[in-house]
């Protein structure tokens, strides 16, 4: 079978059985183009919570298909590819934070919500990057102790300075790897194109930003602004799908180092080998 025609099976047989198929938006467009719903982990999570079917199949990484157990208990949810996990979420275990607490007491614990569902046991309130700021302004303490992301971290200590944000040295090394320099030499290469960056990149490229926001506000602020060019400081599947959406728009990813081989092991072959049974929930 070639690619369409895969396609075309799994769409057909993911109707046959009733399976609502969840796909992040770090995957290739072979994927997402059979997908249910696309998009960012907590509204995948959201979505698959109020979709009619009872058997979910995520094509993201491991904390995302447990975010959505976490959501459906009663749902049987499938990850597509077993073995994609995220080196972020799976970078500090709950044995060692559950040490960090003891030596912090009086800290609030927030976790992103790239950890696992193990670690947030341990944590008092979890966050996503679009909400990361506006929930920590809301928390009652001033001291929190901010995990994993060190990177997310400062750019809500930055703009919640009246807080005592305490970070450990985690973070997500596909956007961690991006330098400043690379960040300079972009926009001298693209000088009316807007800078769009995902705060998991570290502070030196946030500084250059023109707009920093999650996957979802980064697409969302593409493609309703007037500007033509964009340079897409986030996981390279995004600037592919936007210039899909966008056809009359340009955009550059910001490097070429910006792909996660993790979120890049899922393929067709895995999701139709997940419906036809030889899936592990
Ligand atoms: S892009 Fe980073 S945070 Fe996202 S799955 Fe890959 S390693 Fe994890």
């Amino acid at each position: 079978m070639n690619i369409p025609e895969l396609q075309q099976e799994i769409l057909r047989l993911k109707k046959e059985k009733d399976i609502c198929i969840l796909a992040h938006s770090y995957q290739t467009r072979e994927i997402t183009e059979i997908a249910d719903f696309t998009g960012d982990s907590f509204q995948l999570s959201l979505k698959a919570k109020t979709a009619p079917q009872s058997t979910i199949i995520m094509c993201g990484v491991r904390f995302m298909a447990e975010t959505v157990k976490l959501l459906s208990p009663q749902k049987t949810v499938y990850l597509s590819n077993p073995i994609a996990g995220c080196p972020m979420a799976e970078q500090f275990d709950k044995e060692t934070i559950a040490e960090v607490k003891k030596q912090y007491p009086d800290y609030t614990v927030v976790a992103y919500i790239n950890t696992t569902t193990d670690l947030k046991t341990i944590c008092d309130v979890c966050v996503t990057s679009s909400s990361a700021v506006k929930i920590v302004r809301k928390l009652e303490s001033d001291n929190i102790l901010f995990i994993p992301d060190c990177n997310l971290g400062s750019y809500v200590a930055q703009q919640i300075p009246e807080k005592n944000i305490k970070l450990l040295q985690g973070g997500c090394p596909i956007h961690a790897r991006v330098t400043a320099k690379e960040a300079a030499q972009a926009k001298a290469l693209h000088p009316d194109a807007e800078l769009l960056v995902h705060p998991e990149c570290i502070p030196s490229v946030c500084e250059q930003a023109d707009f920093i926001g999650s996957t979802s506000a980064i697409m969302d602020y593409a493609a309703s602004s007037d500007k033509k060019e964009f340079i897409i400081g986030t996981e390279i599947s995004i600037a592919t799908h936007l210039a899909y959406n966008c056809p009359d728009k340009h955009f550059y990813p910001l490097s070429k180092n910006l792909i996660c081989p993790n979120m890049k092991t899922t393929t067709l072959v895995d999701v139709y080998n997940t419906i036809i049974g030889n899936g592990r929930e």
